[in-house]
């Protein structure tokens, strides 16, 4: 696979377009808002500047990359000649069944439709379209160009040639291919995110602060970071809407997101992309600051 797609140009969206794009790919990058499309090929110069920084690619290769990429505002002709999309638009069904077939209309039959959704199920996009069995999950994790898992699901209908395609295309692009099948949050968010829930419920409750919340899951079970900090780095409007596919996939109360996360949700405090979230981002450096409404 050589030309791809990638639908989104959010927090995902970029990453998954900067990695097809260094490993030698034709990216075209698509976004309804020209101003996500605008930040996010800025994040993909800016991201690929770290890795010539710490000499993991060269200038050249930098370069390169970008010239790989073209952004575009429309889902239309362009993407006739693509091998492969991978749909990376927010996580809510409508828009994904709308992008799904708006791709079924314009991709040539031998495209397969890969969704990068943490939680929808692929059975209920793959039925959007006329070409199910061409319809695949391929989860990547955040942040893309790093992180060397990808979750890849199996849809009801999804062929067996389709699955060994995404296994292989993985794998071209130095990651780490892993099957599951089709079923509310797959298997990564199935587990991560009542975790993640139960860390605001436990802040909500006053167990405790987020500074404590995140520092004993981090140093108690080996943890990168916290889960405050982990959901505010995912996006909590992200986190929200797959506790809700949870709570409606499962039908089990223990899904029900917490009222705080609804009300941060709310209010747009959605973690880093809006500089807020159980952390404060404004000043832009590393240093982990609380946000105010959580001090004391
Ligand atoms: P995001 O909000 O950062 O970006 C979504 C982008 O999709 C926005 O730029 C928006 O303008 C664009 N968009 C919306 N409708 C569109 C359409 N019809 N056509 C083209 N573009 C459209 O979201 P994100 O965090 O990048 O998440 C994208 C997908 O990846 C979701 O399905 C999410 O569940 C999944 N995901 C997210 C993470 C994470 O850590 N954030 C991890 C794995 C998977």
């Amino acid at each position: 696979m050589k030309n791809i797609a990638v639908i989104g140009s959010g927090t995902m969206g970029n990453g998954i377009a900067h990695t097809f794009a260094q490993f030698g790919n034709k990216v075209i990058l698509v976004d309804i808002s020209q101003e996500a499309l605008d930040r996010g090929i800025a994040t993909i110069s800016k991201n690929l500047d770290r890795q010539v920084a710490k000499g993991i690619i060269s200038e050249e290769e930098k370069v390169s990359t970008l010239a790989n990429i073209m952004g575009i505002t429309a889902i239309d002709s362009r993407l006739a000649d693509i091998d492969l999309v991978v749909e990376a638009a927010s996580e809510n069904f409508e828009i994904k069944k709308s992008v799904f077939q708006q791709l079924d209309t314009v991709c040539k039959p031998s495209c397969i439709l890969a969704s990068n959704t943490s939680s929808i199920s692929i059975t209920k996009i793959a039925a959007a379209t006329k070409r199910p069995s061409k319809v695949i999950g391929m989860h990547f994790m955040n942040p893309v160009p790093l992180m060397k898992l990808v979750e890849i699901i199996n849809g009801y209908s999804t062929s067996k040639d389709v699955t060994d395609a995404i296994v292989a295309a993985t794998t071209q692009l130095n990651k780490i291919p892993v099957v599951a099948n089709d079923y509310p949050g797959f298997v990564a968010n199935k587990i991560l995110m009542p975790m993640i829930n139960e860390a605001i419920i436990t802040l909500h409750e006053g167990v405790a602060g987020v500074a404590e919340i995140d520092t004993i899951m981090k140093l108690g079970m080996a943890h990168p970071m916290g889960p405050l900090q982990l959901a505010d780095f995912i996006g909590l409007d992200v986190c929200l809407s797959i506790l809700k596919v949870l709570q409606d996939g499962f039908g089990n109360p223990k899904y029900a997101p917490s009222p705080l996360l609804v009300n941060m949700v709310t209010a747009g405090h959605l973690g880093i992309k809006s500089k807020i979230g159980f952390y404060d981002y404004s000043a832009g450096t590393k240093e982990l600051v609380v946000a105010p409404l959580f001090k004391g």
